[in-house]
């Protein structure tokens, strides 16, 4: 572990862990206090919440309680595999911060990161999901839109560290950065392959754009829009228990696949070749 995650965790003091039995808790962490666990942590981020709705359909179905719902099914099918601990950056209707997300996510040492969203696109025949990794130059102009949006819930001044000179942070996060940024295209596509024939995906469903929930250097993340508000089959779906817990099992196939095959070499959490049985379904 680095010398900048260390002192990163130090710094983040709280985090709202949801782990096991499904409630949520405010516990101290510290780096001190949490030892390697046996079993990776994938933190769920529902997007929005509180006085931010996100976005919102004709008929007002609102972004903040899709991704919700969609982030306690996909909960319930990670813990039932037996494979992972799943924490969620919120569990009720709250706000919290763009950067607040990101500070908690590195604060738990969460292993994947998945920052959970519905887009509201300019075009109603627009439909499918799409999958997300951090770039400072987004994909198309489409993406940058998207980024634009998502980022509008607060601003965010990029991570915090206290004690080491500007310089030397930005060489350290840079090392991470290329690892993790490996890590996170690989788990993009896992998605993207998980959810074919199953889940409707946007035309090039993998994107890149400046999200600011994804700049943490030390945890692989992806921001995935599960579909299309502003489109009348895609909210359909999304509103349908049945279809979210559909997506959940192909993200939970995704998740298997990324610690199976694509983790970074240095996970502890990465199987090896004669684990493979792990998987469940
Ligand atoms: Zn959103």
């Amino acid at each position: 572990m680095c010398r900048l995650c260390n002192m990163k965790r130090r710094h983040f003091g709280q985090a709202l862990l949801g782990l096991g039995a499904g409630m949520a808790i405010a516990r101290p962490l510290t780096a001190e206090a949490l030892p390697a666990h046996p079993l990776p942590l994938v933190m769920l981020d529902p997007g929005h919440g509180g006085h931010d709705p996100g976005a919102m359909a004709p008929d007002g179905t609102e972004e903040k309680t899709i991704t919700l719902s969609s982030a306690f099914a996909l909960r319930r099918a990670l813990l039932a595999t037996g494979r992972y601990r799943v924490a969620m950056t919120r569990t009720h209707d709250q706000f919290i911060a763009l950067e607040q997300r990101v500070a908690i996510a590195v604060g738990a040492k969460a292993d994947l990161f998945i920052s959970m969203h519905c887009d509201h696109l300019p075009e109603a025949d627009l439909r499918g999901a799409s999958i997300f990794t951090l770039s400072s130059d987004a994909s198309d102009s489409l993406a940058a839109s998207i980024a634009s949006d998502e980022n509008q819930a607060d601003s965010f001044a990029g991570p915090n560290m206290p004690g080491v000179s500007p310089q030397v942070a930005s060489v350290l996060a840079s090392l991470e950065t290329r690892a993790t940024r490996i890590s996170s295209a690989n788990f993009a596509h896992d998605i993207r392959n998980s959810f074919k024939g199953t889940v409707p995906l946007l035309p090039d469903p993998l994107r890149s754009a400046n999200f600011a929930v994804l700049r943490d250097p030390s945890v692989p993340s992806n921001l995935l829009e599960m579909g299309c508000l502003t489109n009348p089959l895609d909210e359909k779906l999304l509103r349908s228990p049945a279809h979210r817990r559909e997506m959940a099992a192909r993200l939970t196939a995704a998740i298997d696949l990324y610690f199976d095959q694509h983790a970074p070499p240095s996970s502890p959490h990465k199987a090896k070749p004669h684990k493979t049985s792990w998987r469940t379904s």
